[in-house]
């Protein structure tokens, strides 16, 4: 399907990230996912493109512009290696790129944001806690002033990049019960008091690691907290709107290798005396995928234009995002029966995304929240 808003520039950025994957990540993907990492290189190299400079400033090293179409191009392209861990352990740094430049001191922001933005160091952005992560509200990890430093103590999990970040930004109760009362925290890794374990044997996502973090009276100066006091939180709101739509966009992607991997097998394949391709059964599934295709990226592409109009549309991106999660369970399962047994077997990029749909259903805000949070913006 055309995509109408695709400008020249926006062609060239999405040719420059499908060259990308397909030289640099395509032929080594499964490995790394298998070995549990992908080497530090790959981020840098990520980085010289400008794919974390979107929306940060060029005096540290960012595009020195934003456009959420390209936001969208980059997941989605990327998606496409087909190993979600390996897209994962690159961009998780993503989700903490904008608090860091929206909220944190000029010092923090000179001495850190050029090298993660460039891909020499990582950083990792710490809501969800051991005892959950869908009740932000009920945030229990505290900071107390103490002189001129907070002293942080509680627990983060689920943390993407925690085991290699050298940053972090930490939500932590400062004030009272609710969203008011949490504020936000730039925590170096080598602060006495915080400590790190990996969570392993995950479903999906190998490549990527994810941490528990521990913070035992864990000392930051006071110049460390990011934003206003109590209000951090509330301050990074429209953070988690793009990082929907980011994984709403890596959704889209994977939908695609789904498609693209289903044709090619069902054209080589034959069975009963024709190739898959010309069983209607299967030509049914093909168009099934292809429509679920189209309507997700017609919607992403109509809530980037309204972005760019100047509008946060909260209720379509929250929608857009269980609708294009649930659109890839779909596709993840036909695009699994046309491949049948050999869909079955490790080093495919469909049994892979199979393995990956739920940690899109889930992390970033789970379907079930999304449909709350849009429904409330629908006034009901
Ligand atoms: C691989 C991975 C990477 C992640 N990376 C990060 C990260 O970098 N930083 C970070 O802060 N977090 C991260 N997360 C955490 C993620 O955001 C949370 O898993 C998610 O918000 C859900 O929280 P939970 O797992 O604690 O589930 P819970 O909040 O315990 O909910 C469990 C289930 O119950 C449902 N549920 C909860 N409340 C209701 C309700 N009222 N009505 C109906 N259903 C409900 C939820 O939808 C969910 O399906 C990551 C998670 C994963 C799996």
């Amino acid at each position: 399907m055309k995509r109408p808003f695709e400008t020249e520039e926006r062609a060239a950025f999405r040719a420059v990230i499908k060259n990308f994957v397909e030289k640099e990540i395509r032929p080594y993907a499964f490995d790394w996912d298998e070995a549990g990492a992908v080497p530090w290189a790959l981020h840098e190299k990520l980085g010289a493109l400008g794919v974390f400079g979107l929306g940060i400033d060029e005096r540290y090293g960012g595009l020195g512009f934003d456009d959420p179409f390209m936001r969208v191009i980059y997941a989605e392209e990327m998606a496409q290696c087909g190993a979600g861990g390996v897209q994962a352990a690159l961009g998780g740094r993503g989700i903490s790129l904008d608090p860091i430049e929206k909220l944190a001191s000029q010092d923090i922001k000179d001495r850190c944001l050029k090298d993660i933005v460039q891909g020499r160091k990582g950083s990792s952005l710490g809501i969800t806690e051991p005892g959950g992560g869908s009740d932000v509200a009920n945030m229990k990890t505290t900071a107390k002033l103490d002189g001129n430093h907070w002293v942080i103590n509680g627990s983060k999990t689920f943390i993407t990049g925690g085991m290699e970040s050298e940053y972090f930004v930490i939500g932590a109760r400062t004030g009272g019960p609710g969203l008011t009362g949490i504020s936000l925290f730039f925590v170096d890794a080598d602060t006495p008091g915080f400590s790190r374990a990996p969570l392993t044997k995950k479903m999906g996502w190998w490549a990527s690691n994810q941490a528990t973090l521990f913070f035992d009276d864990c000392r930051v100066p006071a110049e460390n907290m990011m934003g206003q006091r109590d209000y951090g939180f509330i301050q990074i709101v429209n953070n988690f709107n793009y990082e929907r739509l980011g994984l709403s966009a890596i959704a889209l992607g994977m939908m695609k290798v789904c498609l693209d991997d289903s044709i090619e097998w069902a054209k080589q394949r034959e069975t009963f005396g024709k190739p898959m391709i010309k069983h209607q059964v299967i030509r049914h599934k093909i168009a099934d995928m292809s429509a679920k295709i189209d309507a997700t990226q017609a919607y992403l592409d109509n809530i980037c234009w309204s972005i760019e109009q100047g509008d946060l549309p909260v209720a379509e991106i929250c929608k857009s995002k269980f609708f294009a999660t649930k659109a890839l369970e779909f596709c993840a399962s036909e695009a699994m029966q046309i491949l049948g047994g050999a869909g079955y077997l490790r080093g495919n990029r469909v049994e892979n995304v199979y393995r990956e749909v739920k940690v899109l259903a889930i992390g970033g805000g789970s379907e079930e929240i999304m449909r709350d949070l849009a429904v409330r913006q629908m006034g009901l």
